[in-house]
């Protein structure tokens, strides 16, 4: 068994919006799961002083398009995965692995879709040992899939599924609609993106029409990837959704993204509200992008933080159906520390987000093991460093 204590918690905010905030408190971790929020351990292998920092659950970036391993070629980017971690970001969710050189958008067959899924899969997952967890492996749905690929999806572990190059104009949309159901007789996640056409200029445009007909479990970039679908769509396709996540990205068009969170403010379903970045790929490469999100949503969209933190993480987990998202008794133990940075007003992390000032991270810990430690590489350090005080070192 291996423990460890986090002391002088200045606030803690659980991600699960049914828990409220605890302040100036301590953090048990045993066998890299969350055992008491206020508690002690009487030998813990490890202490780390939290020096009055903000813990949150680590972030869930919902929308990431990872290739093979830690390398996309959509920005001739390696190393990504490492830098978004140095964000705060634990976990990612592939939005499909469609930045593969050369790939026939056009033409694409279930077996080729599958395959790449497959491979994606294999070589990705956590790149480095202690790094962000990636799950990918995500299934562009493509027209002639039989109950068989579905089947054979299951078989090999793969767990989400995207609607992006399906052509909404031409195709029978009776089609898409058993895929949904073959999905959901499977647990499968089924993601769509939404609005006009992406980078790759391939990707179909889909309105409120498409949402309403094909009932997906996720509505990506319903604010814009980067274009939007109409306002009054956007509207209506919240309305005709009570039970999918609907996503908001670094890709988004501002505007929206200010009528999508007043809305689901004003219909009280704020828990549908996901998030991710939508990145690498036109966007860029952003591994402060979960923050800046966060900012964006409590500074300028009238969002509580404690909203915000909740959609960046347990949310984002549930709609994805993934463990994690959460910083309470029985959760896993992926937590951020993080604070204000030299030269804010801000008071803690929270009061970051609702300023709109980037937060700075100390440490980061992964499964209760601290993978960042001292001060993140992509944030400015905050103005307090949480420190590991003894008695052990975690088994460096
Ligand atoms: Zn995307």
């Amino acid at each position: 068994m291996s423990s460890v204590l986090v002391t002088n918690v200045g606030l803690v905010v659980p991600g699960d919006p049914s828990v409220g905030t605890s302040r100036d408190t301590t953090i048990c971790i045993e066998d890299g799961v969350v055992t008491g929020i206020g508690g002690d351990l009487s030998t813990p292998d490890m202490v780390i002083d939290a020096n009055g920092l903000t813990a949150i659950p680590g972030l869930i970036d919902g929308h990431v398009h990872p290739t093979f391993g830690d390398w996309t070629p959509a920005q001739n980017t390696i190393g990504w995965s490492r830098n978004y971690l140095h964000g705060g970001t634990t976990q990612m969710v592939s939005a499909a692995e469609l930045h593969v050189p050369g790939l026939p958008f056009e033409d694409l067959t279930p077996e080729l879709v599958i395959a790449l899924a497959r491979v994606s899969r294999e070589t990705t997952g956590r790149v480095e040992p202690g790094g962000a967890q990636m799950h990918c492996g995500t299934v562009l749905l493509v027209p002639g899939m039989k109950e068989s690929h579905f089947d054979e999806m299951v078989e090999i572990s793969l767990q989400h599924l995207k609607f992006i190059f399906f052509d909404w104009g031409k195709a029978d949309w009776s089609e898409a609609q058993t895929y949904v159901r073959w999905a959901r007789e499977r647990n499968l996640v089924v993601k769509i993106h939404s609005g006009g056409v992406s980078r790759s200029g391939s990707s179909r445009v889909a309105g409120h029409d498409v949402m309403a007909a094909v009932g997906p479990d996720v509505v990506a970039h319903v604010s814009g990837g980067p274009i939007p679908m109409p306002d009054e769509e956007i509207i209506r396709s919240i309305d005709d959704l009570p039970e999918a996540g609907i996503e908001v990205c670094s890709s988004m068009n501002y505007r929206a993204t200010k009528i999508v969170v007043e809305h689901l403010t004003d219909i009280g379903r704020l828990d549908q509200l996901t998030l991710g970045t939508d990145t690498p790929g036109g966007t860029g490469v952003i591994p402060r992008g979960m923050l800046r999100n966060m900012c964006f949503l409590s500074s300028i969209c009238d969002l509580s933080p404690e909203a915000s933190v909740s959609a960046a993480t347990f949310n984002t987990a549930r709609a994805h159906r993934i463990e994690g998202g959460s910083l309470a008794v029985g959760a896993r133990a992926d937590i951020v520390l993080l604070g204000p940075i030299q030269g804010s007003r801000a008071t803690d992390a929270l009061d970051c987000f609702a300023l709109g000032d980037l937060p700075g991270i100390s440490m980061v810990l992964v499964d209760g093991k601290p993978v960042i430690r001292g001060r993140s590489e992509q944030t400015p350090p905050p103005n307090r460093l949480a420190s590991i005080v003894g008695p052990g070192d975690g088994g460096r």
